[in-house]
């Protein structure tokens, strides 16, 4: 079935010739635990059938699914294999003696959802640097330059908001974050620091409930690179979208990400009761160097743990993802590659470049102190996705999804896309 023009277009994978429903998305992705809580199907969905779940925080139908397939097609763990356009390179391609990138084709579709042919070292690149905000923020997690970029945009009228993470005002949360638009340098200071949950931060790309916004906004995205994924899929194939304002985004903010975690699991389970971290008290939560630190208000370190010890509270979802570093975004920042306090800024488009120039005012720039890190922790994390993938389907076969294989199992059964040997 050819309805929607949008399928045609997806990066040449065979597609399903049938519709994909919304309840084959939740048994292939969400009930098989593997939603890494993106938000993107809720963006996707043109008649706005798509919710996020009160308790459990996931996706869930609240209307008729129309079987249009698209928040399959555009779902980072479903449809959206960029896995099959971009398999883990070899140890030997991402050699931290790798030359300094030059930006790859960004009009090639395909490169815009995974930044790169297979073994592009760290993607597309126009800069790269170290960047602490002049004056920073308070709350900031590193250098503060996310937080200094915004306002600067915000301040010279570049854009109108962004979407960004703010703690929750639930009094059993504390230490969650939650998507919002932020409109005001306050918001933005507000929202400052790490949450180490997603939020389902496409989502909040309904703007209805953000009505001082303009007609046509323009707004930043700061999320997970899943989150930057799944956005720019569905922005380089314009469809008839919903409440969704995908178009509003015009610039998009990517965060350096090995994994995520369930928040009840992460800070109430293991932090809060488990290791008795009073959450009242704690100023910064942050994983660095492969530990998890707690610090408290005070100074005091109040844990400082290898974070494998949190493998059981990290999303499953994120094992699958070979992205840490933010290929598809205009911007990728992260602490590795940066010493203590700066923010390393990897500046990949053009879009990016113009955002950076209208905040470098603000910002102390210099060389990246450790490129071979990002090398390193991309490899890593490459090989950690290739191991996941590899458990989850067959251990010998090359990255390919067969969507024939898919479809054969409708008959009801729960299915999931099938890596086959080609
Ligand atoms: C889940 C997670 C995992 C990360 N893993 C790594 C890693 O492995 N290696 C690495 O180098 N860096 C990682 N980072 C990025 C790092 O923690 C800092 O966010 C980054 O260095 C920017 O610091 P800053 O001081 O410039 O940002 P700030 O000025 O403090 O601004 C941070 C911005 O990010 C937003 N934000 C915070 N949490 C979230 C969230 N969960 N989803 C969406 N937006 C959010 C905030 O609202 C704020 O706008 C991770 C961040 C997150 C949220
Ligand atoms: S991974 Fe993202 S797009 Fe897929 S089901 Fe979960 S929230 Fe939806
Ligand atoms: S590890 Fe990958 S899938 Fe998980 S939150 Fe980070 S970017 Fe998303």
């Amino acid at each position: 079935m050819k309805r929607y023009r949008v399928r045609e277009q997806m990066n040449g994978i065979a597609e399903p010739p049938g519709k994909v429903w919304f309840w084959e998305l939740a048994a292939g992705v969400i009930d098989a635990d593997r939603c890494i809580r993106c938000g993107t199907c809720v963006a996707a969905c043109p008649s706005n059938s798509i919710g996020v779940h009160r308790m459990t925080g996931l996706p869930e139908l609240v209307k008729m699914c129309t079987g249009c397939s698209l928040c399959w097609d555009f779902c980072p763990r479903g449809g959206l294999r960029y896995e099959a356009l971009w398999p883990p390179s070899t140890p030997e391609v991402t050699k931290a003696t790798e030359p300094f990138e030059t930006a790859s084709e960004a009009s090639v579709g395909a490169w815009k959802i995974t930044g790169g042919p297979p073994g592009d070292g760290l993607g597309a690149l126009l800069e790269r640097y170290a960047v602490r905000a002049g004056v920073k923020a308070p709350g900031v997690q590193d250098g503060g330059a996310v937080t200094a970029i915004l306002s600067a945009l915000l301040a010279a009228g570049e854009i109108d908001g962004a979407v960004v993470s703010k703690p929750s005002s639930g009094r059993d949360e504390p230490w969650k974050g939650v998507a919002t638009v932020a409109t005001t340098e306050a918001e933005l200071v507000a929202a400052a620091g790490s949450f180490y949950n997603q939020t389902m931060a496409l989502a909040e790309l309904d703007l209805s409930r953000y009505p001082a916004l303009p007609r046509r906004p323009k707004l930043a995205v700061v999320g997970t690179p899943c989150e930057v994924q799944g956005l720019r899929a569905m922005q380089v194939r314009p469809w008839a979208t919903g409440a969704h304002r995908v178009d509003a985004v015009v610039l998009t903010i990517a965060l350096l990400c090995t994994k995520s975690f369930d928040y009840e699991a992460l800070v109430l389970r293991e932090l809060r009761d488990r290791r008795r971290i009073d959450l009242e008290r704690v100023s910064k939560i942050d994983v660095v160097r492969g530990r998890l630190v707690v610090e408290y208000r005070d100074g005091q370190v109040a844990l400082d743990e290898p974070v494998k010890d949190f493998h059981g509270a990290a999303l499953k979802g994120c094992e699958e993802c070979a992205d840490f570093l933010g290929r598809s975004a205009d911007l990728s920042v992260g602490s590795v590659g940066s010493t203590v306090g700066w923010t390393s800024v990897l500046v990949r488009t053009e879009r990016g470049r113009r955002a950076f120039g209208k905040a470098r005012a603000r910002l102390d720039v210099r060389e990246l102190d450790d490129v071979a890190a990002l090398h390193r922790l991309d490899a890593l994390d490459k090989r950690t996705a290739l191991r996941a993938l590899q458990r989850r389907f067959d251990p010998d076969a090359p990255l390919f999804i067969d969507y024939e294989e898919h479809v054969r199992g409708y008959d009801g059964t729960p299915r999931q896309p099938v890596l086959i040997r080609r």
